[in-house]
């Protein structure tokens, strides 16, 4: 729908089209994307480890977070890419212009693949980052990759950062409609606080109602996963492929639809 929509209002003749591989076939069919008759695509689980190993260069997101989701070609070689960072960051700047404070200090819930473009965003525009995540270890693995100025922790800490917090985000996939709720009390977070949410399934999650009551400036994940879209669709069509009002409508009624009530 997304891609559909920037191809017909912006008069650029393409599609974007689902492909469904298996792991043996992936590795042959990328080596041969242009003669396959595409000039990239996403990659989705399970083929991001693969695709980060198989690319010939890497954007420094990718080859930060050990995943691409995103494959182009420049000047007949395969590349690859992680749309999440500019998708998180840039609806971030988007939806919450000024968020990025002096001593900005953030707490991201979740080390998935979500809670790795996060963090590695946040901490590339200067944020102090603060990675809790119910597998205490693998927050531990991220930090110890990222550096000091990202640290672990389990869901107990969460209380005492969210005293100290400019911004909290949900990168977990509790909140996601058919997952249990995000349980969170955002009493110690101080009222300046962003709240961000990546998922977009409800489009408002029980957490930003929650931050919504209680005044906080608050993003939800539809704008990520527009942003996101767009970083591909410039590297495979140029364009100038923006985040209109319409658009997002358009995305916004598709979800309602198709969300069950709870
Ligand atoms: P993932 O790699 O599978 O990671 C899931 C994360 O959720 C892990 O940190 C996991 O913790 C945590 N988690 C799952 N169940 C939990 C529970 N019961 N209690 C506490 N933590 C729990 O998934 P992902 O790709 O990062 O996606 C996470 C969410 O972000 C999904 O809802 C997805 O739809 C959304 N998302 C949105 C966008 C966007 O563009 N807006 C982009 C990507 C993802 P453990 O490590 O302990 O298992």
């Amino acid at each position: 729908m997304i891609h559909g929509y920037w191809l017909k209002t912006l008069g650029i003749a393409g599609a974007y089209e689902l492909k469904d591989l298996t792991p043996e076939a992936f590795p042959a069919f990328i080596a041969n994307l242009a003669g396959n008759g595409y000039v990239g695509g996403n990659i989705t689980a399970p083929h991001k480890e693969a695709a980060h190993r198989l690319v010939s260069g890497r954007d420094a997101a990718a080859e930060a977070i050990g995943a691409v989701n995103t494959l182009w070609l420049e000047n007949g070689k395969l590349m690859g890419g992680n749309s999440d960072t500019h998708g998180f960051i840039a609806n971030l700047d988007d939806r919450a212009p000024g968020w990025f404070v002096p001593g900005c200090r953030a707490v991201v819930l979740g080390a998935g693949g979500a809670g790795r473009s996060a963090v590695y965003g946040l901490k590339e525009r200067g944020a102090e980052v603060h990675l809790v995540n119910r597998t205490v270890a693998r927050a531990e693995e991220l930090a110890a990759r990222f550096g000091p100025r990202v640290t672990a922790h389990g869901f107990d800490a969460v209380p005492r950062l969210l005293r100290e917090a400019d911004m909290l985000v949900n990168c977990t996939s509790l909140g996601l409609a058919g997952k249990p709720p995000l349980e969170i009390d955002l009493a110690p977070l101080k009222k300046s606080a962003v709240v961000y949410d990546v998922v977009y399934v409800p489009l408002e999650t029980g957490l930003l109602a929650a931050a919504r009551k209680r005044g906080h400036r608050s993003v939800d994940g539809l704008g990520m996963l527009l942003q996101q879209a767009g970083f591909g669709f410039r590297k495979w069509f140029g364009g100038d492929p923006r985040v209109t009002p319409e658009l997002r409508a358009m995305l916004e009624a598709d979800i309602v639809a198709k969300t069950p009530i709870s």
